[in-house]
């Protein structure tokens, strides 16, 4: 989608860290870091909310908490990480193209 800030980052319009890359998502550092350790699982496809997924884009946000738990040394995730979500309004989503937030490298608050 054109006007979305993930898309841009994801075509190269926007520079971004990018830590990994496929064709079905990337992982990239945030720009505005709540942790030591703060990156983003951003699927390819343009899906604003997970009540709007398909089946396979359903099953990607697995394959993608998966690849991560096996990428956890690489990303500097020794002891563990935080998975997130926010979805929509109440949950204070701002970026309007689901992405899975991946927070670690220190030891977080709790909730
Ligand atoms: P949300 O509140 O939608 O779950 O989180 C959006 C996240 O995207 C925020 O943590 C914000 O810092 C991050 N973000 C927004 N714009 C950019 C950008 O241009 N580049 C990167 N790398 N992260 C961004
Ligand atoms: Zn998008």
């Amino acid at each position: 989608m054109e006007d979305c800030i993930f898309c841009r980052i994801r075509k190269g319009e926007i520079p971004s860290e990018i830590l990994y890359k496929d064709d079905d998502f990337m992982i990239i550092k945030d720009i505005n870091p709540q942790a030591k350790i703060h990156l983003l699982a951003i699927p390819t496809k343009h899906v604003p909310y997970i009540d709007m997924l398909d089946d396979a884009g359903a099953s990607l946000l697995g394959k993608i908490m998966h690849k991560v738990s096996k990428m956890q040394k690489q990303l500097g995730l020794t002891n563990g990480y935080r998975l997130i979500i926010n979805q929509g309004e109440d949950g204070r989503q701002a970026v309007k193209h689901i992405h899975i937030h991946i927070l670690g490298g220190e030891r977080l608050s709790e909730f």
